[in-house]
C-alpha cells in the first residue's frame, strides 16, 4: 500500500487539530485538504481510504490527469495561481481557492455565466504583504467585495490565505486575523463567504487558533515533495 503512515500521521493532525480548536475558541469546523500536489493518483485515493474527501492541487492539468485516472469522488480544490485562458478546464474542480485578481475574478465569472453554473470561490488575500505573493492586497478586498456583488458567475465562499513561510508567531497570528478581516468584509455586504482557507504543514495549528476553517496539508501526510 503505498503512503502507509498516512493514517497515523492523519491521526496526530486530527488530535493537533482538536488541541488547536480548543485553545483557539473560534468554534469551526475545520476541513483537511490533502495537498497531493507531485504526488500521483495513488496520493489521492490513499488519502480517500483515509478518509479524506477535499484533495487540492496547484496545476489544472496535473490535477486533470489524476481526474482521469481515478473514480474517487473526492471533492477537488484549486490552490494555485491559475491562469485566466485556463478557465475552461475548472470543471472537475468543486473550489477554485485562488482567484487572485480582479481580471481572474472577471474570467471566471465569465465562464461561470457561459456554463450556467456559478463558480464557487474563495479570494485569495495577500495579508502578510509580501511582494513575492500573489492575491489582493488587503486594501483591495473591500472595493473588491463591493464589485463582487455584480458578478453573479462567481459565488464567493471566503478567503484562502498563505503566511510567509517561516514567519514567527506574532507574524503568523497577525497574517491570519487579516485573512479574517477579509472574510469579514466580504460577509458585510452579503457573499455566502464562511470559509476561511489557511494554513499549511508548518503552522496550520496557529492558522487553527486564529479561525481556519479548511487546512491545507501536504508535507506533513505525505511526507517531503521530490
Ligand atoms: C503546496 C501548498 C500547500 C501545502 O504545503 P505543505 O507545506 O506541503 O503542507 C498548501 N497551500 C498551497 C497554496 C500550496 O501551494
Amino acid at each position: 500500500m503505498p503512503y502507509p503512515e498516512l493514517a497515523e500521521r492523519l491521526a496526530a493532525v486530527r488530535a493537533a487539530i482538536d488541541g488547536a480548536l480548543a485553545r483557539g475558541g473560534h468554534q469551526q469546523r475545520v476541513t483537511v485538504v490533502a495537498v497531493t500536489k507531485t504526488h500521483g493518483p495513488e496520493a489521492v485515493r490513499a488519502a480517500w481510504e483515509a478518509g479524506l474527501h477535499d484533495v487540492g492541487e496547484n496545476r489544472v492539468q496535473e490535477a486533470a490527469a489524476k481526474m482521469a485516472a481515478l473514480d474517487v469522488p473526492v471533492r477537488w480544490h484549486l490552490i494555485g495561481h491559475l491562469q485566466r485562458n485556463k478557465v475552461r478546464q475548472l470543471d472537475g474542480f468543486a473550489l477554485v481557492q485562488s482567484m487572485d485578481s480582479p481580471r481572474l475574478a472577471d474570467a471566471l465569472h465569465a465562464e461561470g455565466v457561459r456554463r450556467g453554473r456559478p463558480i464557487d470561490v474563495l479570494l485569495q488575500v495577500n495579508a502578510s504583504g509580501e511582494a513575492s505573493k500573489g492575491g489582493y492586497a488587503p486594501d483591495e478586498v473591500v472595493p473588491e467585495a463591493e464589485r463582487l456583488t455584480t458578478l453573479p458567475g462567481v459565488v464567493v465562499r471566503g478567503v484562502m490565505t498563505m503566511a510567509p513561510f517561516d514567519a514567527g508567531e506574532r507574524v503568523l497570528r497577525a497574517t491570519f486575523a487579516g485573512a479574517r478581516a477579509a472574510r469579514a468584509a466580504l460577509a458585510e455586504v452579503g457573499h455566502p463567504a464562511a470559509e476561511l482557507s489557511m494554513g499549511m504543514s508548518g503552522d496550520y495549528e496557529v492558522a487553527v487558533e486564529e479561525g481556519a476553517t479548511m487546512v491545507r496539508l501536504g508535507t506533513l501526510l505525505f511526507g517531503a515533495r521530490g
